[in-house]
C-alpha cells in the first residue's frame, strides 16, 4: 500500500428537498438554459470524499440565460448564501448546478470543464473540490422529472470523476432556507456625481474580456464614461454592430444599447431597444443578442 497512489472515491447524499428544487427550477426554463448554487457539508478522510447537499441558492433575478449559456446572479446569491450561514454556520458552497436538456448536450461541456478547472484551482475557491451537478434530460412523466449526472473536479487534480448513480442517495429532507431573507433593496444611489467609480464597469470589463473579446471599451470624451462598441455573432452567420453606452444624465448610472444593423428581421427588435435601459453594458448585450437570436430563428421557421 504505501508507494501506491489513493484513489479516490467519492458518495454524494442529496435532500430530497434540494432536488425538487432543482427540478422546479428546470420547469420554468425549458428553452434556455438555468442553474444554481449547491449547498451543503463535507467530510474528505483517507481519500474518499463524503458531500451531502443540504440545499440550493436560487440563480437569482439577474441571472443570464441563453440556450447555451448560462450566468448566476452573484450578488444576490451571496446575500441569500449569509442569511443561511448565519442559522448554519457549518454550510460550504459545494459547487453549482446547471442544465443542458435544453440543448441536448449530455455531458459538460468544454467551457464548462475549462471554467470548473479555474474555479477549483482558484486561489480563493473555498474547498480542494468542486462539484458540478448536471441536468441532461426531461424524464417525460418520470420520477424523478429529470436525470441528472454529477462529477468532481479537485484541486491541483487533471481528471474530471464522474460519479456512478450508485454512489448518490436521495434522502428525505426539506432543502435548506435562509432564516431571516437580507434586505434586498438597492442600495441608495450615489451622489458623487459622474466621475464616482461605478461598480458595474469594472464587472463588464471582466465579463467581456472572458466571453466577448470582440467588444473593445472606449472612452467617450464628452460624456467621461466608457462605452462598449464591437460586432455581435448572432445565430443565422450575420453579425451587428452594437455599442452599449452608460447614460451620463441618469444619476442610477442605466445603460443603453443601439445597433447599427438595417436587417429588416430585426428592426422591430432594435426599435425597441432604444426604449430600454439596463443596470450595465453586460446586461444590456446579453438581452440584445438574445432577442436578436430569437427573432432571426423565428423568422427562418416562419
Ligand atoms: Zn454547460
Amino acid at each position: 500500500m504505501l508507494f501506491r497512489s489513493k484513489k479516490q472515491t467519492f458518495s454524494i447524499t442529496l435532500a430530497r428537498g434540494a432536488a425538487e428544487s432543482i427540478f422546479d427550477e428546470c420547469d420554468k426554463y425549458d428553452a434556455d438554459e438555468t442553474g444554481g448554487r449547491l449547498l451543503g457539508t463535507y467530510r474528505h478522510q483517507g481519500g474518499h470524499y463524503d458531500i451531502e447537499v443540504k440545499g440550493v441558492l436560487e440563480p437569482g433575478p439577474n441571472a443570464q440565460r441563453s440556450p447555451t449559456y448560462f450566468l448566476q446572479d452573484g450578488e444576490h446569491q451571496e446575500r441569500l448564501f449569509r442569511a443561511i450561514e448565519a442559522s448554519h454556520p457549518d454550510i460550504e458552497h459545494l459547487g453549482n448546478w446547471h442544465t443542458h436538456h435544453v440543448n441536448g448536450l449530455p455531458t459538460l461541456s468544454g467551457g464548462d470543464k475549462e471554467t470548473y478547472f479555474k474555479t477549483v484551482n482558484h486561489a480563493k475557491h473555498n474547498t480542494d473540490f468542486f462539484y458540478a451537478l448536471l441536468v441532461v434530460s426531461k424524464n417525460r412523466g418520470g420520477n424523478p422529472r429529470y436525470a441528472i449526472k454529477h462529477f468532481i473536479f479537485r484541486r491541483g487534480d487533471e481528471a474530471i470523476y464522474e460519479i456512478p448513480l450508485a454512489e448518490v442517495r436521495l434522502v428525505d429532507a426539506p432543502p435548506l432556507r435562509p432564516g431571516k431573507i437580507a434586505e434586498t433593496r438597492d442600495p441608495p444611489p450615489q451622489t458623487g456625481g459622474q466621475n464616482a467609480a461605478n461598480p458595474e464597469r469594472a464587472k463588464d470589463h471582466e465579463f467581456f474580456a472572458e466571453f466577448y473579446p470582440g467588444l473593445k471599451a472606449l472612452l467617450a470624451k464628452d460624456i467621461g464614461a466608457p462605452y462598449w462598441k464591437g460586432p455581435l455573432s448572432l445565430v443565422d452567420g450575420s453579425r451587428a454592430d452594437v455599442a452599449a453606452m452608460e447614460d451620463p444624465d441618469d444619476r442610477a448610472r442605466s445603460y443603453s444599447i443601439a445597433s447599427s444593423s438595417k436587417n429588416p428581421a430585426i428592426a422591430d427588435i432594435l426599435e425597441q431597444y432604444k426604449q430600454r435601459k439596463f443596470r450595465s453594458a453586460r446586461h444590456a448585450v446579453l438581452h440584445l443578442e438574445r432577442d436578436l437570436n430569437q427573432a432571426l430563428y423565428q423568422g427562418k421557421k416562419g
